[in-house]
């Protein structure tokens, strides 16, 4: 489990310079912490690589030391933290090619300093992402989750016209926070089903919908849905007063990073204030089973599926071997971070 409100990694203050690019030689070891759908791996066996994949469910950080030790290569997964203790174990990596778009488990700051790449997985998760997002909104707002239970649980006896009332999409506000790939991505979607957009990143961009700062945003939306990365500066974006600062009755949705919010402010926010709350992403994550939250009936929560989609996980996996060996070859990787 995460901890609690764990600040993200330093982030890096120059591009690294990289190991010396060593050529792919026949049983250098990488290191993959989960198990992945899909044949991707196959491509770094056929290039010799001895390929070592933990197969558990979990892997504790005493057992990702041991496993790391003698790798060139890493692939790990978001819940994975790979920091200077675990760089310093594997002597000779030259190449952390995350299996995610969002890094902030890396401490990035150390691997530049190692000369140690770091790569990830941007614009194949962007539309399952966005699906997922938009899954979360409609559970939320049309209290699908309620209905179902209501339904399972033996309590529908009749249709009543004020049973389970919902909020209509149609004509809401919705708010982006962050707006670049998957922000944009669920913008479309939110067209379709004639929600107005606006949106705030840290630029405005070319794009026809209003660009408003933080605050207003949270003034003005019906729906605040998070798309930034986790870093220092949106470490607690929205703390207890941007979360009061939303309009009574609105909708949060966040399928970025759990550690984006007060998880105890929004426990309170969703008492009340809010009309409910879809969540992918948690803090900490996984959720213990004992909290609060799972006790809210406003409150949707799925376990960081947002990119769970077979073809999705399959093409990460593609991207993620493609960066590594890139790395391992001598190449510029296609999608570098460090
Ligand atoms: P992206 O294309 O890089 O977009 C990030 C957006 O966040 C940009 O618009 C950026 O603004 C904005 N941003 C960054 N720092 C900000 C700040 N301090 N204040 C306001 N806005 C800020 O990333 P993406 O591909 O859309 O992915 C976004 C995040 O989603 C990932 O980092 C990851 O953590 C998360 N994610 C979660 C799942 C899941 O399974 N739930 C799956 C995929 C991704 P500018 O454009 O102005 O720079």
């Amino acid at each position: 489990m995460r901890p609690t409100g764990a600040p993200p990694w330093r982030w890096p203050s120059s591009p690294s310079p990289g190991r010396n690019p060593t050529p792919v030689k026949r049983g250098m070891k990488v290191f993959v912490t989960r198990t992945l759908p899909g044949k991707a791996l196959d491509r770094l066996r056929e290039r010799g690589l001895e390929v070592e994949v933990h197969r558990g469910l979990f892997l504790p950080k005493a057992e990702l030391l041991k496993r790391v030790e003698g790798a060139v290569g890493l692939i790990p997964t978001v819940e994975d933290r790979i920091d200077a203790e675990v760089m310093d174990r594997a002597k000779g990596l030259k190449v952390i090619a995350c299996y995610s778009v969002g890094v902030d488990h890396v401490d990035l700051e150390a691997a530049r300093e190692r000369g140690i790449r770091v790569t990830h997985t941007p614009g194949v998760l962007t539309e399952a992402t966005a699906d997922l997002t938009l899954a979360l909104l409609l559970a939320v707002a049309r209290r699908v989750v309620e209905g179902a239970a209501y339904a399972r649980d033996g309590l529908w006896r009749a249709w009543h016209p004020e049973l389970l009332l919902g909020l209509d999409l149609q004509g809401l506000t919705l708010g982006l926070v962050g707006m670049g790939r998957i922000g944009q991505a669920v913008a479309k979607r939110a067209l379709a089903f004639g929600m107005r957009v606006v949106y705030h990143a840290r630029t405005p961009k070319p794009l026809p919908y209003p660009f408003l700062s933080l605050e207003e945003l949270l003034k003005e939306a019906d729906v605040v849905s998070l798309h930034t990365p986790l870093t220092p500066e949106t470490h607690r974006l929205l703390n207890r007063e941007r979360l009061f600062a939303m309009k009574r009755g609105a909708i949060l949705i966040n399928t970025a990073r759990g550690a984006l919010v007060d998880t105890e402010a929004l426990v309170e926010a969703l008492r009340g204030h809010l009309f409910g709350a879809g969540l992918d992403v948690t803090d900490p994550e996984p959720l213990p089973q004992d909290h609060p939250l799972y006790r809210l009936p406003n409150a949707v929560i799925t376990p960081h599926i947002g990119s769970a989609g077979r073809t999705t996980r399959e093409r990460m996996a593609e991207v993620a071997v493609e960066n590594l060996l890139a790395v391992l070859e001598g190449r510029e990787p296609p999608n570098p971070v460090v």
